[in-house]
């Protein structure tokens, strides 16, 4: 067995009309993120913990922001390569968490969603959990923190 953890973060984008992509799933139509993919910190969190969890470096090294490719990219694709490559490495993803820490909009409505869609893209049950941070008003993007286990081939 193999743990690996990822955290990302985004601010909000200055352009108020971009959609706000949390885990494969528009949670709201303006209040996007910043970002050179479609910033879905969940999905990018999650990819980070594969990656470390497989010893294969981070998304930076995998994904580098300055390549053209991934400008507007779909987050979920990118988890799919990750754990992909993952899987090439000899690695099975057994499951994944995640805790979205945001104070805006609130993501219950969504959960279930994000889940599934990430559970589907790694193969694995994923969880997600949200909070807010309370008395920190201050946060003006999204932050989340994940964990993967991997199993490795027998
Ligand atoms: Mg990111």
């Amino acid at each position: 067995m193999r743990i690996g953890q990822g955290i990302d973060m985004h601010a909000f984008a200055t352009d108020a009309t971009l959609p706000l992509v949390l885990g494969g799933v528009r949670v709201s139509e303006s209040g996007g993120l910043a970002g050179h993919s479609d910033a879905d910190a969940v999905a990018h969190a999650l990819a980070d913990a594969v990656l470390g969890a497989a010893g294969l470096g981070d998304l930076g090294d995998h994904f580098p922001d300055t390549d053209a490719a991934w400008a507007g990219a779909d987050s979920i694709e990118l988890l799919r390569t990750v754990v992909d490559k993952a899987t090439s490495a000899g690695f099975r993803v057994v499951n994944g968490d995640c805790t979205v820490v945001l104070e805006a909009p609130k993501l219950a409505p969504h959960r279930a969603a994000m889940a599934e869609r990430l559970s589907d893209a790694m193969g694995a049950p994923v969880s997600v959990k949200a909070t807010r941070p309370e008395a920190m008003p201050s946060l003006d993007g999204v932050l989340c923190i994940a964990i993967v286990l991997l199993e490795e081939d027998a």
